[in-house]
């Protein structure tokens, strides 16, 4: 008998790594009640039109992603039901808030969830066919503010505020406005006419989704496309007045808080109820499966699946890809750099550095030592490679006690007293 093993795509998750899960998880949770977020479960599966009016017929998840069967019939006369496993969480909440009519309590609902969704996808680094999303959703009637720019800035901020938090450094926020249901047909008709000549000379999907999508060719990754889309006209110049006011206060409001971002116009969803703010965090290290999180505006989306009027914003982020970025920060740091680069200004000082090294290993930690024989210069490159921090060790320093500490990252340069250097250097 063959040896039975997790089916293709997904995994199981043992100690010690799933410590790694929780911790994500604990920091999810602590840094969204600080604004105010609660938790919700929706079920593992829902009715299969449910994704197709709430995520659309048109996109990857739908067309071709969704794990859907046919549930039995209980009775003769009974319809089978298709049931789908779900391939993303905000459908499901939406759908809670209006089974639930949370929209009553004339407030706005702020929730979250954690859990695994379901798409039949290739499977590759980051790219599985069970994975987890952290996801939250900012919904609401127009009177309690809900399409306030206000939100989106806000839900941004948190987003940061919870990737700081956790320790991933340097993700990139890309942002953009897809304008409204009214100004977005416009462009569409602008796009759907320049890909007239060039969509014959792109890729198989884009020739398509000229077709059926304009939007989604602005997805496209093969490279040899990518200077004809750049080419291709631009959302930004056809937004009306008020999707223009609108991206212009998420910026400002962003600006303010010192969240950083940079404009893409291309980062687009193609369906007709994502409205105004899409968003984007990504992160160089996780290759080509690059997004950490996605998310943006859905004004449109409630009464898309017949609720009533309630817009939103949210996002979705990939827990194994945060887990994937942790783990590949933990073991940059692990095995390549030290905490810091001991530079003896002079061969005269070697003796004394060899012995400062000495000290600063045995409080634990992972010191690089240099030559008195390094011009200055020699030692900056040297330790800019080696370690995170370089120490100057000189005459001067050796006599006043005050040993000069230079941070290769932020460029920030400091004295700090011998007897201090442990300690600043994190023992
Ligand atoms: P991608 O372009 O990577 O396919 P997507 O646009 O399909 O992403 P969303 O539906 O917006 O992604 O989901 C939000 C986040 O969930 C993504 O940014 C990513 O981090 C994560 N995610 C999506 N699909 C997968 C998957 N198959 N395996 C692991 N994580 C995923
Ligand atoms: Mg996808």
């Amino acid at each position: 008998m063959s040896t039975l093993k997790a089916v293709r795509g997904t995994r199981d998750l043992l100690p010690p790594e799933t410590e790694l899960w929780n911790k994500v998880e604990a920091t999810a949770r602590r840094v969204f009640a600080r604004y105010n977020f609660g938790e919700i479960r929706t079920p593992l599966f829902e009715d299969t039109s449910l994704f197709a009016r709430g995520v659309g017929e048109e996109t990857d998840i739908v067309s071709k992603e969704m794990y859907t069967w046919e549930d039995r019939a209980r009775a003769q006369s009974e319809k089978p039901q298709s049931l789908t496993l779900r391939p993303e969480n905000t459908a499901g909440v939406v759908r809670a808030y209006i089974e639930h009519k949370l929209g009553e309590t004339g407030m706005l609902q702020k929730l979250y969830y954690i859990g695994p969704q379901f798409r039949r996808e290739r499977p590759q680094k980051g790219r599985y066919r069970q994975f987890w999303q952290i996801g939250a959703e900012v919904i609401g009637p127009a009177s309690a503010g809900s399409e306030s720019p206000l939100r989106d800035a806000e839900v941004l901020e948190m987003l940061a505020a919870f990737l700081h938090e956790l320790g991933i450094r340097d993700a990139k926020l890309s942002i953009n406005s897809v304008g409204s249901a009214s100004d977005r047909p416009r462009y569409v008709a602008a796009l759907r006419e320049a890909l007239q000549d060039k969509a014959p000379q792109m890729c198989v999907d884009c020739q398509r989704r000229a077709e059926t999508n304009p939007l989604r060719v602005l997805d496209c990754k093969v490279p040899e496309d990518q200077p004809i889309i750049d080419a291709l006209p631009k959302i930004a110049d056809y937004l009306d007045e008020e999707s223009k006011a609108h991206f212009a206060a998420v910026c400002a409001a962003l600006d303010a808080c010192g969240v950083a971002y940079e404009v893409n116009p291309r980062l687009v969803r193609g369906l007709d109820y994502y409205t105004r703010t899409t968003f984007e965090f990504s992160h160089g290290g996780l290759g080509a499966q690059n997004a950490l999180l996605g998310g943006g505006r859905y004004d449109g989306l409630s009464e898309a699946i017949g609720g009533p009027k309630a817009p939103g914003i949210g996002f979705a982020m990939g827990e194994d890809r945060l887990i994937l970025t942790l783990q590949a920060q933990a073991s940059e740091a692990a095995s390549t750099l030290a905490d810091a680069y001991v530079a003896p200004l002079g061969e005269g000082m070697n003796a004394a550095a060899l012995r400062l090294a000495h000290e600063l290993r045995g409080a634990g930690l992972k010191i690089e030592l240099g030559d008195g024989s390094f011009r200055l210069k020699k030692s900056f490159e040297m330790g800019n490679k080696l370690a995170r921090k370089i120490i100057l060790f000189g005459e001067d320093e050796l006599a006043s006690g005050m040993l000069t500490v230079k941070d290769f990252a932020s460029g920030e340069q400091v004295k700090v007293a011998r007897g201090e250097i442990a300690h600043f250097l994190g023992a």
